[in-house]
């Protein structure tokens, strides 16, 4: 029988009460239509019994409503491993305990289990570069995977290949003693995508900041460009994103790239990376400035090739625009160009979708981003999403097998990925490339590796402490007008808290 689940009340009864918020999270991400409650006339009542001995852990779960009760046990001799600490057993017991309440949820609402069972989190390939620290193998890997956190056989796969490609670019604890890699964040586009939750703003209203923002900008680059000097640290990857970098003039873009050259660029980058994501900003010359200045990656994104679907999602170029700049590069010289595609748009479907893929095959990119939607809640359409015609989990699936087939037969492979909350059919991202052609920043940038420092509008800094791989943020204002009024004085800050980490 199919137990109707929408507004359907659970009760938590755990032994181990802190646990609790992080259960309900996940009960809230992974299956929404049901409400946790701390309410005795629940109609599910799921109790959790942990007992932690020196050698093992023991689980016992059970689901009770009026008609049905289920069970799960375990006992789990893994903690003997040597390997592990208190910290990782004390996770492996939290991680147990939420598995074991949502293989009895999915077992008594008969969903179908999430891909990534339990986990929710972004960066998901961080636990097999953390297992892989401390010594575990692939295989030893997967089976965690699969038997802590309910992983299935295709994603735990995913995971181990994208963490494999990874582990040939991140810098190791020693190298991140003295180098960084720079973001810089320029927020403005020719207008706003509706599903955009970066920090962009639409020419038609921030045209007029665009003078003092740079100038802005120029004063935090040089200023951490002569710390960075001073105190002997190199910079290992430069990404050049926003919005779209693009978007910029002619002019003002080649005062940009002589500075950043100036401050930041030596041999020793491995790469440089610029988002000219939206054709219509691409120029010829701006392209030939781009190389002149050492660019060696670009990403030019249609999202989708039909034109219908641009016009829904609030982009105002056309796909010959697309075409055209993508060629333009080739010509120009650009060996490494990134494409990024969203699955899942409004009113697309598999016959839309292979379409784009087959107009991507054609001009054959270097790098390939897949995307499937997610709805952000710094994003236009996040109000009225309702209102938008979302294809469903299965038409969803298949696009996402047409992307696949895709990238093999443009022969680029996996190399990083990441989740989003709200991903329709909780899926993932996958960042594809040619071998050789990954892109390191995003990878450093994915695992948290390696400090980078985040200059211009809504940048993030993040300051990673190699001998525990934490991190503190620092974040520059979204807005033009609050970083301009505000950049003098966050510099100073950023640049004390570089010093205190790289003491
Ligand atoms: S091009 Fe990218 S950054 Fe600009 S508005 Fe669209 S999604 Fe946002």
């Amino acid at each position: 029988m199919k137990v109707k689940k929408e507004g359907l009340q659970i009760k938590l009864e755990l032994t181990r009460e802190d646990y609790y918020s992080s259960v309900k999270r996940m009960l809230n991400i992974l299956i929404p239509d049901i409400e946790v409650v701390n309410d005795d006339s629940a109609e599910v009542v799921i109790t959790s019994n942990l007992k932690v001995d020196t050698d093992k852990i023991k689980l016992k779960t059970k689901l009770v409503s009026s008609d049905t009760e289920l069970m799960k046990k375990d006992i789990d001799t893994e903690i003997r491993d040597a390997r592990y600490t208190d910290g990782d057993i004390e996770r492996r017991c939290r991680s147990k305990v939420k598995f074991h309440i949502y293989q009895l949820l999915v077992k008594f609402l008969d969903l179908t289990p999430s891909p990534w069972g339990i986990l929710i989190g972004v960066r998901p390939t961080k636990i097999g570069h953390f297992l892989m620290d401390k010594g575990f193998n692939y295989n030893e890997i997967k089976n965690n995977l699969q038997s802590t956190y309910g992983v299935s056989n295709e994603k735990a796969d995913l995971l181990l290949r994208v963490v494999k490609k990874e582990r040939i670019y991140l810098p190791t604890k020693e190298e991140v003693k003295d180098r960084v890699s720079i973001y810089i964040g320029i927020p403005f586009c020719p207008s706003r995508c509706g599903y955009c939750s970066f920090p962009a703003y639409g020419l038609k209203d921030a045209a007029k900041y665009i003078s003092p923002f740079l100038k802005s900008l120029h004063y935090e680059i040089r200023e951490v460009g002569s710390w960075l000097a001073k105190n002997g640290i190199t910079v290992d990857t430069i990404y050049l994103g926003g919005g779209t970098p693009t978007t910029l003039n002619e002019e003002q873009l080649k005062e940009l790239l002589a500075i950043i050259k100036e401050s930041f660029y030596h041999l020793e980058v491995r790469e440089f990376n610029v988002e000219a994501g939206r054709p219509d900003t691409i120029t010829k010359k701006k392209l030939e400035l781009l190389k002149e200045y050492n660019v060696n990656r670009i990403s030019i994104n249609p999202q989708t090739m039909n034109q219908g679907t641009l016009k829904a999602i609030g982009r105002d170029h056309t796909i010959r625009e697309v075409k055209d700049a993508f060629k333009l590069a080739r010509q120009v010289g650009f060996n490494n160009i990134n494409m990024d595609l969203i699955i899942g748009l409004p009113g697309e479907d598999e016959e839309s979708f292979t379409k784009t893929v087959q107009d991507i095959e054609e001009l054959n990119p270097d790098n390939l981003t897949v995307h499937t939607m997610a709805m952000k809640r710094a994003s236009r359409w996040k109000q009225n999403s309702n209102k938008l015609d979302f294809p469903q989990s299965e038409e969803v699936r298949r696009m996402l097998a047409l992307s696949k087939q895709l990238a093999i037969n443009l022969g680029v492979e996996p190399y990083y990925m990441y989740r989003q909350k709200y991903m329709l059919g909780n899926l993932e991202n996958i960042g594809y490339a040619k071998p050789g052609l990954e892109s390191i920043y995003n990878i450093i940038m994915m695992e948290e590796r390696e400090t980078v420092i985040g200059l211009g509008g809504g940048a993030i800094t993040k300051l990673v402490n190699p001998e525990d791989w934490t991190i503190a943020r620092l974040n520059n204002p979204k807005q033009p007008q609050d970083y301009i009024r505000e950049v003098e004085e966050r510099t100073t800050s950023k640049l004390q808290r570089l010093t205190s980490l790289f003491r």
